[in-house]
């Protein structure tokens, strides 16, 4: 199982595609597929048949998992993509840091 450097909550930028640029927040990841699904991010449309006679069948927007590869981590602290750099801390533990402003992320 590859590791995924995106978790749940992480607010990420798409890299390509038709939501190139875009900013989302990562709602559920499947480390197996290597996709996350991100809010507002890579919305398809499916077709909700009627289930009782007299309803309406009608489209309903919902969101498609996206490749991890196709995504960037945004930094909480400086709002800029960056992929986290480890630094180790002077008691040996690791942090992720932001590679822009050093901020822990
Ligand atoms: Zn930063």
């Amino acid at each position: 199982m590859k590791k995924m450097s995106i978790k749940k909550d992480d607010t990420v930028i798409v890299l390509s595609g038709k939501d190139k640029g875009k900013k989302g927040k990562v709602i559920s990841v499947m480390p197996k597929d290597g996709k996350v699904v991100v809010e507002k991010i890579n919305m398809v449309s499916r077709h909700q048949k009627p289930r009782k006679q007299g309803e309406e069948g009608g489209i309903i927007k919902k969101e498609a998992p996206i490749y991890a590869s196709k995504l960037m981590r945004v930094c909480p602290k400086c709002d800029k993509p960056t992929r986290p750099a480890h630094k180790m801390l002077a008691d040996g533990k690791k942090v992720r840091v932001c590679k822009k402003c050093g901020a822990e992320i």
